[in-house]
């Protein structure tokens, strides 16, 4: 039996989605990283009887560690560790090593911000003191921010609760001292250890899939050892795989079974993103973007990696007609026979960004994006895309996409990326 945890989101703004919720995913990945079963992940407001229910429900359902992000705060609203100790029964004191800590902290940021000139330091101390109670017999994880995190140790096979801050640049540095303590190991030893693999597929529909996987589990023995679940995003298939370690060759029996039927679609076996490989595939090169419909969203996307800016050169957003013809030199003769959305206008946004940025790889793309402006002929949904290599190779596509204009928008963006993988693929091969 593997360890099973609920992870505990806490906070009225990300209850109502005014802030979308950051930690139960990342939370969730980290717990499956670690081969924990995670059961559920429960959002609430902050108020401490909805806290303390989901605790209760959590800790009802066998659970052996629950992880709360959120509510360490030094305001009145702030109860996720007064909660917590009520919850596992145990009072609050004042840590004063912890308190002294915090005031530091205090006195740091108050002379170092201006936000802080004139504020009392006793008030705020004392404001914070509420920081430096913690559950009696529990770990403390030191401040990132100013809230320290608490790990409250299980007893009388009560789960081990894990209190970690709401914001995602202070949780996550806490995380690897929270999963180091005697408490959290205890609550996740002697279990089964679980491996967990991710593949990618593109261009696949989910029917096929499932068909492949009633085979596999027809004709590969042990296949129930495997723990799959599939999930189309953005037009690509992840597929994830739990096993126990020694299932390991029936998981391999899968991988030899996807690759033989869906090789041209399958992408990834090691969990690499699109994203991943691109960004392996342009090293010692320089791309350029040229951006109708997705207006940027590719640039973007290529930029959102630390270290992009060793191979993104730029990227060109020409939405109407006369920034393709000035920024991009498309020919006004093109646009007038052609139309914007055309693979002729694709292949010379192409060529103008190459040239436009002195680069060697660029990709264009050109789309009615809706829910107007489709026509007969060019319905909403119908994207051009082009990309080109400096030295040659040029793809040129055009797809109807479906959905609405987010959803198109979005999926052209992941398009663009298996186009651009598959020519930078070629490249290589070439050389
Ligand atoms: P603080 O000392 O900042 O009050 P806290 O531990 O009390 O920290 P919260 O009050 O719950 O945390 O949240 C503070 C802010 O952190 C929120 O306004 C939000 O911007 C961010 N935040 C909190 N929880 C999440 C979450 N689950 N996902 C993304 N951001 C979050
Ligand atoms: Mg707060």
């Amino acid at each position: 039996m593997s360890a099973r945890a609920g992870i505990v989101v806490t906070g009225t703004e990300v209850l109502t989605g005014r802030v979308q919720d950051r930690n139960g995913p990342w939370l969730a990945d980290r717990l499956l990283e670690l081969g924990v079963e995670l059961a559920h992940v429960t959002i609430c407001g902050d108020r401490p009887g909805d806290i303390e229910a989901q605790l209760r429900f959590l800790a009802g359902e066998g659970v052996d560690l629950i992880v709360t992000s959120g509510g360490l705060g030094p305001t009145a609203d702030d109860m996720t560790v007064a909660t917590v100790a009520k919850f596992c029964g145990r009072d609050l004191v004042v840590d004063a090593a912890l308190e002294a800590t915090i005031a530091d902290i205090l006195k740091t940021m108050m002379s170092r911000s201006q936000s802080w000139a004139g504020a009392d330091f006793e008030a705020v101390m004392a404001a914070n003191r509420k920081q430096a109670m913690v559950p009696v017999g529990a770990e403390i994880l030191p401040p990132v921010g100013t809230a320290p995190g608490v790990v409250v140790p299980g007893s009388d096979g009560q789960p081990t609760v894990v209190v970690l801050p709401g914001p995602p640049r202070e949780l996550q540095p806490m995380w690897d001292k929270a999963i180091a303590t005697a408490a959290v190991q205890e609550a996740l030893a002697g279990r089964t250890e679980f491996t967990q693999a991710t593949i990618r597929m593109f261009g696949l529909p989910e029917s096929a899939l499932a068909e492949t996987l009633r085979d596999g589990e027809a004709s590969i023995r042990d296949f129930e050892r495997l723990e799959i679940t599939t999930c189309l995003r953005r037009g690509e298939l992840e597929i994830v795989t739990r096993y126990e370690p020694d299932a390991a060759p029936v998981y391999s029996d899968l991988v030899t079974l996807l690759s033989d039927r869906h090789g041209d679609q399958l992408f990834s076996v090691d969990g690499a993103t699109v994203d991943d490989q691109v960004a392996a595939l342009l090293a010692g090169r320089t791309i350029a973007t040229a951006e109708s419909c997705t207006a940027g969203m590719v640039a973007a996307r290529l930029t959102d990696r630390a270290g992009s800016s060793s191979y993104v050169a730029g990227g060109v957003v020409s939405y109407s007609n006369q920034a393709k013809m000035d920024l991009l030199g498309v020919d006004a003769d093109l646009l007038a026979a052609h139309g914007a959305v055309s693979e002729p206008v694709a292949e010379a946004m192409v060529a103008g960004a190459l040239a436009r940025f002195g680069a060697d790889t660029a990709v264009a793309i050109t789309g009615i994006a809706g829910p107007g402006g489709g026509s007969a002929e060019k319905p909403v949904g119908t994207v051009c895309f082009s990309v080109r290599l400096a030295e040659g190779p040029t793809v040129t596509r055009t797809l109807r996409l479906p959905g609405d204009r987010s959803d198109v928008r979005e999926r052209s963006t992941t398009v663009a990326m298996h186009l651009l993988r598959s020519i930078l693929l070629t490249a290589g091969d070439a050389a």
